[in-house]
């Protein structure tokens, strides 16, 4: 869906590394997360203050190989090394299907998948992954588990004004970011993290230094240019607009088509948004999510399986901690791809009766 922006953008974001450069495995010795590019860092703090969508005063970044491997970072960082019983990770359901896997890949003594948090009731601390916008079904989300002893790591890869309004900067201690679906750039494998507590940003650090030995340095150059031309487009936009208005407008084209599809179908419903007062585009809108998570109406049971049968591929809500009448499906394909699937869906109705 980016892509065409970033055609757009042509030779304003293109980078050249020549062979004997980015070759040590340090990017700023003396500092905290010593593998972080200096200029990659400066251009995150000018994003988030430009969009205003995060405080980063008084916080630490620690980049990552995606956000994945900050998620990973975090469990890591917040367990207790000493503990007798792995520390328990809850999200509310339907949370983002990588979470459950990610966590119990291992079977990591120090940490361990436990499930949706609203039915969390097991005594001592726990981990509580707040997804807002949340994936798979868009809506913004706060802590649900009602009790002390929770640590709260939030997810915010959606929180930029082309899927929903911008309403004030999140200020919490455990904040993740990921290029992927901010700029498009989800095969760069950046992500960063917004820490307040320095004890565990070091801890973060650690993982990563064990695990990877720091991150690609080409993609944070890389990153850094993206972010560059984004913040730019900002303050100075072409035909396209800023990223945000070029990638918000195609989000609010796709909603609408989604919508009408499924109007005539007949055969599903939508989550249905309240509009909000957005501070970075200046005007208000109902959220137009990364996903559109749908709902087979009774009496059908599998919504993958059904729409499988109509060529079109989902995922079920299964994985995501709730029943398999939900389906998950990404608004970010190519344009191609997204007319596709919206005329195969307002059409599944035609090919029902011809089949009955
Ligand atoms: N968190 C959420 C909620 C996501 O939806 C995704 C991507 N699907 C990620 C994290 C992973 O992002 P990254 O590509 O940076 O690893």
């Amino acid at each position: 869906m980016y892509e065409r922006f970033w055609q757009q953008a042509g030779d304003k974001s293109t980078i050249v590394i020549p062979g004997w450069q980015s070759m040590s495995y340090f990017s700023d010795a003396g500092s905290l997360c010593w593998f972080l590019e200096p200029e990659f860092a400066k251009e995150i703090i000018r994003l988030h203050k430009t969009v205003g969508n995060a405080v980063t005063e008084d916080r630490y970044i620690v980049v990552g190989t995606g956000s994945t491997q900050l998620y990973q970072a975090v469990l890591y960082a917040l367990s207790p090394q000493d503990a007798v019983e792995p520390l328990s990770v809850v999200s509310a359901a339907p949370y983002y299907s990588s979470y459950p896997l990610i966590t119990d890949c291992l079977k990591s003594g120090l940490y361990k998948w436990a499930g949706d948090a609203r039915s969390f009731n097991e005594e001592g601390p726990f981990i509580e992954l707040v997804t807002s916008p949340n994936n798979p079904d868009g809506y913004v989300r706060q802590s649900v588990v009602n009790k002390s002893g929770g640590i709260l790591v939030h997810d915010l890869a959606y929180y930029w004004p082309q899927y929903t309004p911008i309403a004030s900067a999140a200020n919490h201690d455990i904040m993740l970011f990921t290029v992927s679906k901010s700029t498009g750039h989800a095969g760069m494998r950046i992500g960063w993290a917004l820490v307040k507590d320095v004890e565990v940003a070091k801890k973060m650090v650690k993982f990563v230094e064990l695990n990877t030995i720091g991150v690609s340095k080409d993609s944070q150059l890389r990153a850094a240019k993206v972010l560059q031309v984004v913040i730019h487009s900002c303050q100075y936009p072409t035909s396209l607009g800023s990223l945000f208005d070029f990638a918000a407008h195609l989000m609010e084209e796709r909603w609408k088509l989604l919508r009408a599809a499924v109007r005539q179908s007949g055969l599903f419903t939508l989550p249905e948004f309240s509009p909000g007062s957005c501070s970075f585009l200046n005007r208000s809108f109902a959220p137009q999510p990364a996903f559109a998570w749908l709902k087979c109406q009774e009496p059908m049971e599998d919504c993958e399986g059904f729409l499988r049968s109509n060529n079109i591929i989902t995922r079920s809500g299964k994985h995501f901690g709730v029943s398999p009448q939900y389906v998950r499906i990404s608004m970010l394909d190519r344009d191609e791809n997204f007319h596709i699937f919206v005329e195969r869906l307002s059409t599944i109705h035609l090919r029902q009766s011809v089949q009955v």
